[in-house]
């Protein structure tokens, strides 16, 4: 179990350094906005997430659709973040590549 949440995180890690090094403005902002957010409303490991665990990130939770295709997707408001506990958060990141890639298979570019 925890090989596996190492590897899904390593995974998750490399995917978004990916993203970084091809879209470096967008990584900028992401890690602003999360700098942002730690400054309004403290760090990650002060908060529970909603299983019940010790949270260990911030994701950012606004809607799907006004979330679009972006690769890295940010907001300006703190409140669009919520803290998760690693599987949790990467349960999030999961869900926004896969509605990421269903919108690009939908005919986005
Ligand atoms: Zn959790």
């Amino acid at each position: 179990m925890r090989n596996d949440l190492d590897d899904r995180l390593t995974e998750r890690d490399a995917q978004l350094t990916r993203f970084a090094s091809r879209y470096p403005a967008e990584a900028n902002a992401v890690v602003n906005a999360l700098s942002k957010v730690r400054y309004y409303k403290g760090e990650p490991d002060e908060f529970t997430c909603a299983c019940g665990s010790v949270a260990d990130e911030w994701q950012l939770v606004i809607l799907a659709d006004v979330e679009g295709p972006a690769f890295l997707p940010y907001s300006e408001d703190p409140d669009d973040y919520q803290a998760f506990c690693t599987p949790c958060a990467l349960d999030v990141c999961a869900d926004r590549l896969t509605r990421l890639n269903a919108w690009r298979f939908e005919g986005g570019n």
